[in-house]
C-alpha cells in the first residue's frame, strides 16, 4: 500500500494529471469501459445483490455515464483559474483563485450501490486531477472484482489503483498519508475515519446514513405519495442510504395511505415478493439477522415473509410503531417500513429535531406554506417535496449530508468542488508600492 501511495505521489507531482487534455482523455477512457464492461457490472450486481438489470441500468451505470458526460461538457470552465475582486488597499494588484487538486485521494466505498458508490468520487476525483486509491466493498466481491479488473485495464496504478479487502485493509490505507480521505458508509465506521484523519488532519468528505423520514400530511395526494414512497423504500430492499426510512402519516389519512401502499406493494412486487425474480436480496446473513428481528416491533400490514436461505425479506408495513421501539432506534436499511403518526404537524418538526440531523427528508403536502415550514424548521441532507430519492440524481444538486449524516457533498460541479482546494493568489504590481504599510511610513509618529 505504501509503495502505491508513493508511486501515486511521484506521478501527481510530475503534473500530469493537471493538465486537461489529461483528465478529459481518463474520464472518456473511464466511461468507454463502463460501456464495455456493462454486462459483466449487471452480471455482477445480479450475483452480490440480485439486483435486475433495470435496476443495475438505472441506479448504477446510467447515472455514472451521465455524470461523465456532464463532467466532461463543463470541466474546462470549472477547472479555469477564476478571477476575483481586488479591494482598494490592493490597488493594482489582481486576485485569482486557482482550483487545485489535493493530490493522492483514497475513496472508500460500501455495498449497496457497490459500482455507483465506488465510481462517481471517482470521477470528481479524476477531473479535479487528483489521484485515486479505491477501496470497494468486501460484501460485494463480485462488483469488487470487476471494478479491479476494468479499472486496473484501463489506468496505471500510479494514476488510479484499487485495493480489495474489509475493515482491516481500510485500516491499513488509513495509516497512508493521503491528502483527501473520501468515505461512503455507516456514521459508526465514519467517525473512525475521523478520528483517523484528525491524526494528519487529512481533509475528509464523509457520506454516511441516518433515519430518513417520509413525512404525508393530510392534504397530501395520497395515490402519488404511496407510489413514491414505494418506490424509494423498497428499491434495492430498501438498502439506499436515502431511502425513506419510517413514514410518519397524518392520522387522519392514515388509514387510506396505508391502503394504497398495500396496492402498490402488490402492483409493484407481484402477490409474492420473495418469488419475484428481480426482487433485490440483503446483502448479508449478519444483516438479515438484524433486520428480522425489527418484524415483532409492530403489527405486519404488509408483508413480513422471508427466506432465510435467499435472505429475501418481502417489502413490509410494520404500524402501531412507537417511537421507543428498537426499529426507531436506528438506520433500517432494509424493507421495512415503521409506520407512526401525528396529529399536528408543530408535533412532528419537534420531534425530528430531537434526532439525529437525517440524510434526507420527504415531505408530502399541497400546502405550499407548510412545505416551506418543513424545508425551514428542519436540518437534514437534502430531499424532497412530494417525492422520493430524486433530488440524488441531479448533476445540478450538491449531495450530502449533515451533522451526523456526512460533512461535504458531491455530484456534478460540487464532486469537481469537492475535489480541489480553492487557492487564493494575489498577483502584485512592481511598478509601484505604496509604503503606507511598512513600518518606516509612520515616520513622525510616536510608536509606543
Ligand atoms: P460500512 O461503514 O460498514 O462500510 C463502508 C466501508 O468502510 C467498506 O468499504 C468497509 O470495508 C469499510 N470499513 C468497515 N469497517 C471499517 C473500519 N473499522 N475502518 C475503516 N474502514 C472500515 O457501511 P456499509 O455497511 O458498507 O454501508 C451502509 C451504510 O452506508 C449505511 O449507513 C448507509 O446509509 C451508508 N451509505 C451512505 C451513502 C451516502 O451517500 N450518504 C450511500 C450509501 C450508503
Amino acid at each position: 500500500m505504501n509503495g502505491i501511495v508513493q508511486e501515486q505521489k511521484q506521478f501527481f507531482y510530475t503534473g500530469k494529471t493537471r493538465e486537461l487534455s489529461f483528465r478529459l482523455h481518463q474520464l472518456k477512457k473511464l466511461r468507454d469501459a463502463i460501456r464495455r464492461y456493462e454486462p459483466d457490472i449487471v452480471t455482477a450486481l445480479k450475483k452480490d445483490l440480485n439486483k435486475s438489470e433495470f435496476e443495475s441500468y438505472t441506479t448504477e451505470i446510467g447515472f455514472l455515464l451521465e455524470e461523465i458526460k456532464y463532467t466532461t461538457k463543463h470541466l474546462k470552465s470549472w477547472a479555469k483559474p477564476k478571477k476575483a475582486k481586488t479591494p482598494l488597499t490592493h490597488l493594482g494588484s489582481q486576485s485569482m483563485i486557482y482550483p487545485e487538486p489535493y493530490g493522492v485521494t483514497l475513496i472508500i466505498a460500501p455495498w449497496n450501490y457497490p459500482f455507483h458508490l465506488a465510481i462517481a468520487p471517482l470521477i470528481g476525483a479524476m477531473a479535479a486531477g487528483n489521484c485515486a486509491v479505491i477501496k470497494p466493498s468486501e460484501f460485494t466481491p463480485h462488483v469488487s472484482k470487476v471494478i479491479l479488473q476494468m479499472l486496473e485495464g484501463i489506468f496505471e496504478r500510479e494514476f488510479v489503483a484499487v485495493v480489495e479487502g474489509g475493515p482491516e485493509t481500510s485500516t491499513a490505507l488509513l495509516q497512508e498519508r493521503f491528502d483527501y480521505i473520501f468515505f461512503t458508509g455507516s456514521v459508526r465506521v465514519g467517525k473512525i475515519i475521523m478520528e483517523t484523519a484528525a491524526k494528519t488532519l487529512t481533509p475528509v468528505t464523509l457520506e454516511l446514513g441516518g433515519k430518513s423520514p417520509a413525512i404525508v400530511d393530510r392534504d397530501a395526494n395520497l395515490d402519488l405519495a404511496a407510489r413514491r414512497i414505494v418506490w424509494g423504500k423498497f428499491i434495492n430492499a430498501g438498502q439506499t442510504c436515502v431511502a425513506p426510512d419510517y413514514l410518519l402519516v397524518h392520522e387522519d389519512v392514515k388509514n387510506e395511505l396505508l391502503e394504497k401502499i398495500k396496492e402498490t406493494i402488490r402492483k409493484f412486487y407481484g402477490e409474492d415478493p420473495l418469488q419475484n425474480p428481480d426482487y433485490a436480496r440483503i446483502v448479508s446473513d449478519k444483516h438479515f439477522s438484524r433486520l428480522i428481528e425489527f418484524l415483532d416491533d409492530g403489527e405486519i400490514v404488509a408483508g413480513g415473509e422471508t427466506d432465510g436461505e435467499k435472505q429475501l425479506i418481502s417489502p413490509t408495513v410494520l404500524d402501531g410503531v412507537k417511537w421507543d421501539s428498537p426499529v426507531m432506534q436506528e438506520e433500517i436499511f432494509g424493507p421495512i417500513l415503521p409506520v407512526l403518526t401525528f396529529p399536528e404537524l408543530s408535533g412532528v418538526i419537534e420531534t425530528i429535531r430531537e434526532m439525529p440531523k437525517p440524510l434526507a427528508l420527504y415531505f408530502f403536502s399541497e400546502n405550499k406554506e407548510k412545505q416551506e415550514k418543513i424545508i425551514h424548521s428542519l436540518p437534514f441532507g437534502g430531499g424532497c417535496i412530494n417525492d422520493t430519492l430524486i433530488h440524488l440524481a441531479s448533476p445540478y444538486l450538491p449531495f450530502g449530508g449533515v451533522g451526523s449524516s456526512g460533512i461535504g457533498s458531491y455530484h456534478g460541479r460540487y464532486s469537481f468542488e469537492c475535489f480541489s482546494h480553492q487557492k487564493s493568489i494575489v498577483k502584485q504590481t512592481t511598478r509601484t508600492d505604496f509604503p503606507f504599510r511598512y513600518p518606516d511610513s509612520k515616520n513622525g509618529l510616536k510608536i509606543i
